[in-house]
């Protein structure tokens, strides 16, 4: 059975009390032999939070969203260097709302992958096609730039992992069918093959879009799911223990 990954991301919900609450239930009810990994994913502005209520307790966390620049004059940007100095290991890039609401772009998120990878954080380089790229059947051209161009500046021998999520899939209820799902991944796999050759197989690909307790189950045996990355159901502690 492989060590899968249950990385939640909490998007722009649950201030300190919520945190509090969700804590509390979740690190009482997290079975001490979980088959998973739990990472969190919350806000910045509760991460030191967030950072001290997981000292010790093998569960990571890490941000949503950071600059490509250490420090400096970048007013409402979030620094790599102090995620690091929180303590966290992760951080998403590229998520699907940063690309769509914010505007980044593939080279924005070639930067932050490289940033994050200097200071020995992981980026967790988000992709996904639009319904619009599948239906006309661009799905596997659009992965294919988004990982071009995002890993384009890698270092080598650091880690990074891929969160697949179908941008249709995200928050609509609507989970990509398993057929879907093993196509995605293994394109991705072989994709990071020819951009890393033997070092593909080191790399999580998380599939995101929908993940629930109902469903991930049969997303666990896809070939290449290592892992899930769970917006709505991770904001409860249950439905969020209960997709392992
Ligand atoms: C996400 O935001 O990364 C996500 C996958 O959301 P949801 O699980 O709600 O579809």
């Amino acid at each position: 059975m492989k060590r899968m990954i249950c990385a939640g991301n909490w998007k722009m919900n649950k201030g300190p009390q919520a945190v509090e609450d969700f804590l509390k239930i979740f690190l009482e009810s997290v079975p001490k032999d979980a088959e998973m990994d739990f990472i969190l994913f919350p806000q910045n502005l509760v991460l030191s939070q967030v950072a001290s209520r997981l000292k010790g307790r093998a569960v990571g966390f890490g941000a949503q969203n950071c600059y490509w620049e250490k420090h400096g004059a970048f007013t409402g940007e979030n620094s790599p260097e102090v995620l690091k100095e929180l303590g966290a290991g992760y951080c998403l890039v590229g998520h699907s709302e940063r690309r769509q609401i914010f505007k980044e772009s593939d080279e924005d998120m070639a930067r932050k992958v490289r940033a994050l990878q200097d200071l020995d954080l992981l980026p967790v380089l988000c992709i996904g096609e639009t319904l619009d790229q599948r239906t006309t059947g661009k799905t596997n051209a659009i992965l294919d730039v988004q990982l071009s161009i995002g890993l384009k500046n890698l270092s080598a021998g650091k880690k990074f992992w891929i969160a697949y999520e179908p941008v249709w899939a995200i928050g609509t209820g609507v989970v990509a069918e398993v057929p879907q799902v093993a196509e995605a991944h293994q394109f991705i796999f072989k994709k990071l093959q020819s951009l890393v050759g033997a070092a593909a197989s080191q790399v999580k690909i998380l599939y995101g879009g929908s993940v629930k307790p109902d469903n991930a189950k049969a997303l666990a045996k896809v070939e290449h799911v290592d892992g899930f990355l769970i917006g709505g159901a991770s904001l409860d502690p249950k439905n969020f223990i209960g997709c392992h």
